[in-house]
């Protein structure tokens, strides 16, 4: 019997093989536009507005930094085949600006859309404006309508499902906005003081009547040094602060020399949690979401400081 089966399966094992390969490239037999995002809240904005309509893969996952991010040799070919590259802009993403620039008929800089009069600028850092809209929740709003239309002509035989959606995502941003200012209005005036280990939040500091400081600055490719720590020591101590923040997508040893600096002067400064920055949750958690981000930040630094 044996003798008999061995040398078939010479035969039958590579077919299988070869079958078992052309079935799994699975990318050939959908046939609906391909979008790539760099940020994981860009590709939530997607997901939301056109999951049905388009294939979806963001290159930065939950805790990457997009600052310091480079491309994988798989994110050159995911961008390669992508139809549509969806990316924040703003200098965000340092170190993909050349590889996008190079493909500006297929790039959208979604945070570049809106009005630069709401923006803050920054000229001490790679780009013109902080990056980081994303933390006010109204200038999300434009975002979302700005990838909307994008994703609308992307898609035209589902522009109308991609523009009721739009809509009805906008309802539920409108309702997140109300919220966050609700939630943060527990914590009292004077202790509306944000601390976190760089500059992410300037954004929601405006909008929602923070002073926001970050030991960093603007982009983590900045180095922070000695002075800076027993600046903010300082200033904690001072200040009263009751807690600071550390962000899922940075290390947390700048935030813990803030408290081991303050401790060593006499004073006491709690650890507040864990932010999302620049990059939300795992995929397929309440935090992977951008409403579930804004959710998960809002109320960790309302119970820390109120
Ligand atoms: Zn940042």
């Amino acid at each position: 019997m044996n003798k008999f089966i061995n040398p078939l399966l010479w035969i039958i094992l590579p077919l299988a093989a070869f079958f078992s390969v052309s079935c799994g490239s699975e990318s050939s037999d959908d046939e609906r536009p391909y979008v790539v995002t760099t940020t994981m809240m860009l590709e939530d904005v997607v997901n939301q507005i056109a999951g049905d309509f388009v294939r979806v893969d963001g290159l930065m996952g939950p805790g990457v930094d997009p600052h310091v991010y480079r491309a994988t040799p798989g994110d050159f070919r995911a961008l390669e085949r992508a139809d549509l590259i969806l990316y924040n802009g703003h200098f965000l993403e340092a170190r993909l600006s050349e590889i996008l620039s190079q493909m500006p008929e297929r790039t959208f800089a979604a945070a570049e859309q809106i009005d630069t009069e709401l923006l803050i600028e920054a000229y001490e850092f790679g780009g013109n404006y902080d990056p980081h809209v994303w933390f006010d929740v109204s200038l999300w709003m434009q975002v979302t309508e700005a990838v909307g239309a994008r994703l609308q002509e992307l898609v035209p035989n589902h522009a109308e499902e991609i523009a009721a959606n739009t809509t009805s995502y906008l309802d539920e941003l409108r309702e997140l906005d109300e919220w966050v200012r609700e939630r943060l209005n527990e914590i009292p005036e004077g202790r509306r003081v944000l601390i976190t280990a760089h500059d992410a939040f300037s954004y929601f500091g405006e909008a929602y009547g923070f002073d926001v400081m970050g030991l960093q600055g603007l982009s983590t490719q900045s180095e922070y040094g000695l002075r800076d720590v027993s600046q903010m020591v300082r200033f904690i101590i001072e200040n009263e602060i009751p807690a600071i923040f550390l962000e899922t997508s940075i290390a947390p040893r700048s935030v813990q020399s803030l408290i081991n600096g303050v401790t060593e002067r006499g004073g006491t400064v709690q650890l507040g949690g864990e932010l999302y920055s620049d990059a939300m949750g795992a995929r397929g958690t309440e935090e992977g979401t951008f409403t579930g981000m804004v959710r998960f930040n809002v109320n960790t630094i309302t119970e820390a400081l109120k």
